[in-house]
C-alpha cells in the first residue's frame, strides 16, 4: 500500500545528515528541530500555533483535556472512522454520539449532526476522512447555534483546503477550534516512526494545550492542572522538516494517481463508484477508497490478493458495533449507511511512489474483473 524505503531513497542524503545532526547534538527532547519544524508546520497550514505531541491519538486527548469537558459531556464523531477520536473522549469520561456518515463522501452527515444533539452535546469531531474536508461550514455553523467546540481530526488530510461560500479558503485542521495531525509513517506527511500536533489559532486553547502535553505545567515542576506527557522526538521532528517541503509534491502525485484510477475505472460503472469530490474541498487522497457493488468487495479483495495487489478495507466495523464502545456511546440517529459502506468501500494502493506501470496493472485487473 507504501513504498517508504523508496522514499527514503529519494532524500537519503539529506535525511541522513539531518538526523545525524541530531544524533551529534546530543538534544533529543524539545531540541532545535522541534521548534524549526513547528514553525515551519504553521507557515504552511497558516495556523497561529503548533503545539507538537507524541501521536495523532493524543493530539485529540489533549484537544479534549484543554476544553475542560466533564464526565458525562457529549461529543460527536463519525460513526465510519479511524477508532482514536472516540476513542480519546471515551478514555476521558466523555460519551461518544456516532452519527452515520454521507455515503458519497465517507465525511459525518451533518444532517444527522442536528438529529444528533441533546442538552450534554459539547463538542463536535469531524474525521476529514481519506483526504478531503467534511463539509466545515455547516458544521461550523450547527457549533455556533448550539454552542459546541469543534476538533479536527486531520490526521489523514494535511494539505487539504476548504472554500467557503464567501470564498474564504482555510487549510483543514485550521478552521474548527483545533486541529489534530498525526505523522504516523503511511500518512500524507510522515516520520519515521511517531508524531503528532495540534493547531489553533486561539492563544488560550494554545497555552492550555502545551500545558496539557507537559504534565500541566507552567514552569518547571509547577503543575497547574492534570495533564500528560506527550512529545514530539527532536529526532522525528528533524526528520518531518526534511519531508515537508515535499508534501505538496506528494499531494501531486496522489492526485495524479487517482485521476488515472478514475479514468480507467469509469468504464465499469456497473462494478465500482469511484471516489467522489465535494466542491468545496480538495483532496489529498490519503486513501483512494472504492465502493464495490453486488456485494462482489471480498471475491475482488481475494483476485487482486492472488495477483499481487494488496488492499485495505478502510474501516470494516462500524464504531457503534465494536464490542469496545457497547454501553459507552449514545446513539441518537440512525446509522444504516456506514453498515453499507463497511461492507462495500475497499481501498487501493495510493502513495507517491506508484509507478505507471504499476498503477496499469492494478486497474487492468480492476477493469477486467468478471
Ligand atoms: C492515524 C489516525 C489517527 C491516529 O494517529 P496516531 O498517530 O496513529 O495515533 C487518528 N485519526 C485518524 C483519522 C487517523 O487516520
Amino acid at each position: 500500500m507504501v513504498d517508504l524505503a523508496t522514499q527514503h531513497r529519494t532524500m537519503r542524503t539529506k535525511m541522513n545528515a539531518a538526523i545525524s545532526k541530531v544524533a551529534r547534538s546530543g538534544d533529543y527532547i524539545n531540541g532545535e528541530a522541534v521548534k524549526d519544524f513547528s514553525s515551519n508546520l504553521a507557515a504552511y497550514t497558516g495556523a497561529k500555533y503548533v503545539i507538537p505531541c507524541a501521536n495523532g491519538t493524543d493530539a485529540l486527548q489533549i484537544a479534549l483535556m484543554a476544553l475542560g469537558l466533564q464526565p458525562g459531556d457529549e461529543v460527536i464523531v463519525p460513526n465510519f472512522a479511524y477508532v482514536a477520536a472516540a476513542e480519546a473522549v471515551a478514555l476521558l469520561r466523555l460519551t461518544p454520539v456516532p452519527v452515520d456518515v454521507d455515503p458519497e463522501t465517507f465525511n459525518i452527515d451533518v444532517q444527522k449532526i442536528t438529529n444528533s444533539l441533546s442538552l450534554k452535546t459539547k463538542a463536535i469531531i469531524p474525521v476529514h476522512l481519506f483526504g478531503q474536508c467534511s463539509d466545515m461550514a455547516p458544521i461550523l455553523k450547527i457549533a455556533k447555534e448550539n454552542a459546541l467546540y469543534v476538533i479536527e481530526d486531520n490526521a489523514q488530510s494535511i494539505g487539504s483546503v476548504y472554500t467557503f461560500p464567501s470564498g474564504e479558503r482555510l487549510q483543514a485542521g485550521t478552521i474548527g477550534d483545533i486541529g489534530t495531525l498525526s505523522f504516523f509513517p503511511t500518512k500524507n506527511l510522515g516520520c519515521y516512526g511517531d508524531g503528532g500536533a495540534l493547531l489553533t489559532n486561539n492563544e488560550e486553547l494554545a497555552q492550555k494545550m502545551q500545558m496539557v502535553a507537559s504534565h500541566g505545567q507552567t514552569t518547571k515542576y509547577q503543575h497547574e492542572l492534570i495533564g500528560c506527557n506527550s512529545r514530539l522526538d527532536t529526532l522525528q521532528a528533524a526528520i518531518l522538516d526534511v519531508k515537508l517541503p515535499f508534501l505538496d509534491e506528494y499531494i501531486q502525485a496522489r492526485q495524479q494517481t487517482a485521476q488515472a484510477y478514475n479514468k480507467a475505472l469509469e468504464a465499469r460503472s456497473d462494478l465500482y463508484e469511484i471516489p467522489k469530490c465535494i466542491a468545496a474541498s480538495t483532496h489529498v487522497y490519503h486513501q483512494y477508497t472504492l465502493k464495490v457493488k453486488l456485494d462482489k468487495r471480498d471475491a475482488l479483495q481475494q483476485y487482486l490478493k492472488k495477483r499481487k495487489t494488496p488492499t485495505v478495507i478502510y474501516y470494516p466495523t462500524p464504531l457503534h458495533r465494536q464490542p469496545a464502545f457497547r454501553g459507552v456511546i449514545r446513539i441518537g440517529s440512525d446509522l444504516g449507511e456506514t453498515e453499507k459502506l463497511c461492507k462495500a468501500a475497499l481501498s487501493l494502493p495510493i502513495h507517491p511512489e506508484l509507478t505507471e506501470e504499476q498503477i496499469r496493472y492494478i486497474t487492468d485487473l480492476l477493469v477486467n474483473y468478471e
